[in-house]
């Protein structure tokens, strides 16, 4: 399983991996806010894409 976490204005990803990440702990590490947009971030589970790989 695949963990997206990105900014939906510019694209930029704060993270992708496998392991599964505290979303809320990553925005913070970014001060809440995207660095190449500088769009503030605000954690909604709509936009945090998780895809299942398929093997
Ligand atoms: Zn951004």
């Amino acid at each position: 399983m695949t963990i997206r976490i990105y900014c939906e204005r510019c694209g930029f990803v704060f993270y992708r991996g496998d392991e599964l990440a505290n979303p809320q702990e990553i925005i913070r590490r970014y001060g809440n806010r995207c660095p190449r947009c500088y769009k503030p971030l605000i954690l909604d589970p709509k936009k945090i894409s998780i895809k299942a790989k398929q093997r």
